[in-house]
């Protein structure tokens, strides 16, 4: 969640938007000394706390320091191996609490974070190394050109063996909103919108994108674990850029366009939605992988931290406020009928028409978050309060809606 906090001259909320840059770049020896040096006080610290039975950060930079201070590196990433550690310790934890079973675990992959001690300069990160002793990593045109902000500070950054990712915050004036619209979730598109427009975003090319790799993984013949999990691994990770690119353009267009028109953003709450597609809920295997291989959590994560980025507020509906998106109405309120043979479409008895279900599913979405909005902010109260919050029979609305392509 957001922080809020006043900033210094005006009376005027402030978000904390965070979010990070990532590059490769190649690492030097010194780097690649470090690397295992932070990798194995991490797997120190992780012994450490499982032997004591101590996940908390202040026991376990207690416990482990012995061990520890041993390391000839620079106290930063003494501090930082324990917090990592401790992040993995608590990890394991709440999978022992849930009664999942677990390994102990072991940071496989050499890795350093650090808050303190680097410097961003000329294009370049200084990491230390030692005593007056710096590695400098040049940073990409890109990661350059977001850190020119001068707003931008960059608080931690991590190296693995191929890449630097800088973690960065800014401080946004927050938006004030005069409307609010609802981002819909399907399968194969995002419905973004409210009373006055919905706008549909195309997403079939990511349900072709799973199929693909599913074929692709599935037609490999040969009876070798090894082999068979190195090639999905290769092409899950392909399948995973794909999608992601597919879905940031959806969603940059829809931040940038709800910032234009001074819109809030509504999202639904659909946790547990993989409970609907299980083995033994009398779904055939195709449509059950279909639905599991579908990303939801990639695309609310994507439009969250960009509305954060430009200051847009962002509302999450309860589980309770989402239920029955679709079930009513939105011009007229009356309960709507479903058909196999209308498919997506919904049928109003009252009105005499088919809808939309995934529009009016962002249209009732979109009415809800409002009435969140007005809460805390004044200007929208005024209109929740004319009515606007649910569909009131015989208050018709017309909606126009658009339909966009993903990759146009
Ligand atoms: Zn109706």
């Amino acid at each position: 969640m957001p922080k809020k906090r006043k900033s210094p001259t005006g009376s005027c909320l402030n978000l904390l938007a965070l979010k990070s840059v990532k590059q490769t770049y190649r690492p030097t020896l010194e780097i690649q000394r470090l690397l295992e040096i932070f990798h194995h006080m991490v797997n120190d610290c992780i012994e450490i706390g499982i032997s004591y039975d101590a996940a908390s950060l202040k026991r376990l930079s207690v416990l482990s320091w012995p061990q520890r201070r041993k390391y000839d590196c620079p106290s930063y990433y003494k501090a930082s191996a324990v917090s990592r550690a401790a992040g993995i310790l608590a990890s394991r934890k709440k999978s022992l609490r849930r009664g999942i079973p677990t390994k102990n675990p072991y940071s496989l992959r050499p890795q350093i974070t650090a808050y303190q001690g680097f410097r961003v300069k000329d294009g370049t990160l200084r990491v230390p190394i030692g005593k007056r002793s710096f590695e400098y990593v040049p940073l990409t045109s890109h990661t350059a050109s977001i850190l020119l902000d001068p707003a931008v500070m960059v608080r931690s950054f991590t190296l693995t063996p191929t890449s630097l990712s800088l973690c960065i915050s800014k401080e946004v004036p927050e938006v004030e909103c005069t409307e609010a619209i609802a981002v819909d979730r399907n399968l194969r598109n995002l419905t973004v919108g409210n009373d006055n427009r919905v706008i549909q975003y195309d997403l079939s090319d990511t349900v072709r994108i799973v199929q693909t790799t599913v074929d692709v993984v599935g037609s490999f013949r040969r009876n070798d674990a090894r082999i068979r999990t190195k090639i999905a691994s290769k092409y899950g990770l392909r399948r995973r850029n794909r999608i992601q690119h597919v879905l940031h353009n959806v969603t940059k267009r829809i931040v940038a366009l709800a910032f234009e028109g001074k819109q809030g953003i509504v999202l639904e709450n659909i946790e547990g939605i993989r409970r609907l597609y299980r083995k033994g809920n009398g779904q055939n295997k195709k449509y059950r992988g279909r639905m599991n291989g579908w990303s939801f959590w990639e695309a609310q994560r994507q439009i969250e931290y960009k509305a954060r980025w430009v200051g847009l507020p962002v509302v999450r509906l309860s589980r309770r406020e989402t239920r029955g998106s679709s079930l009513s109405c939105p011009r007229c309120g009356e309960r709507l009928q479903s058909d196999k043979k209308l498919r997506r479409k919904l049928w109003c008895g009252e009105c005499r028409m088919v809808m939309d279900r995934d529009v009016v599913a962002a249209i009732n979405l979109a009415r809800r978050g409002r009435v969140r909005f007005a809460r805390s902010r004044p200007p929208i109260v005024r209109e929740a309060q004319g009515g606007a919050a649910e569909a009131v029979k015989g208050n018709p609305t017309p909606t126009v809606i658009l339909r966009a392509d993903a990759l146009k």
